[in-house]
């Protein structure tokens, strides 16, 4: 079938949602439009390549926070400081360009009883990265989804983070990154908190 053969196809109903030949036929579509001879052999499996790593960019449509955060744990000997997970590093795609977000996420918690195992944050930050994205929604998703389902005292969050919509494209500038803040509960209101949570964040 030719290229515009699968093309009329695809505008006469087929789901395009769930077809992955649909959407190989795109980005053979895609590299013709940029110039390319989408049938020459270096780009003959390209399609099929593009295919699978967005399923891996953006499986975290498939996934659910109550999934992650089913198991929290109560025997914490009265501990109630802030828990730190710095420096989770994560590639995320920019919802307006589809260009990569490149980062870390710094969260802090302020347990209420209960705590939760530690891997789960980094998947939590994975859930949301695996998503097109915008910095500052990640950044209050991250934290409202701790506070909603662990119900502790507070949570901040930070992130850190290139996009490469900023670097690669428009005003092409490569050294500035850029940084984003969340709290909820005691965080809130508590203007050491902050300082601190800011001042362990930066500490390289
Ligand atoms: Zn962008």
């Amino acid at each position: 079938m030719s290229l515009s053969e699968k093309l009329i196809k695809i505008h006469q109903g087929l789901d395009a949602h769930r077809d992955d030949e649909v959407v190989k036929s795109y980005i053979e579509y895609l590299l013709n439009w940029i110039g390319e001879d989408p049938h020459r052999e270096g780009l003959r499996d390209t399609p099929t390549r593009v295919v699978k790593a967005f399923k891996e960019y953006f499986g975290g449509y498939g996934l659910s926070p109550s999934d992650i955060l089913d198991k929290t744990f109560e025997d914490v000997s009265g501990y109630s400081s802030p828990i730190l997970v710095r420096n989770i590093d994560f590639v995320s795609h920019c919802e307006h360009h589809l260009a990569p977000i490149v980062g870390v996420v710094h969260v802090s918690y302020i347990p209420n009883g209960r705590v939760v195992g530690l891997s789960k944050i980094p998947r939590i930050v994975d859930m949301f990265a695996h998503r097109l994205q915008l910095q500052e929604r990640m950044t209050t998703d991250i934290a409202q989804t701790l506070q909603d389902n662990l119900n502790p005292e507070g949570v901040a969050v930070m992130i850190e983070a290139t996009h490469f919509c900023l670097k690669a494209r428009g005003v092409k500038k490569s050294q500035s990154d850029i940084q984003t803040m969340h709290y909820t509960g005691i965080y809130t209101q508590d203007h050491d908190l902050q300082k601190d949570f800011i001042q362990s964040c930066l500490k390289s």
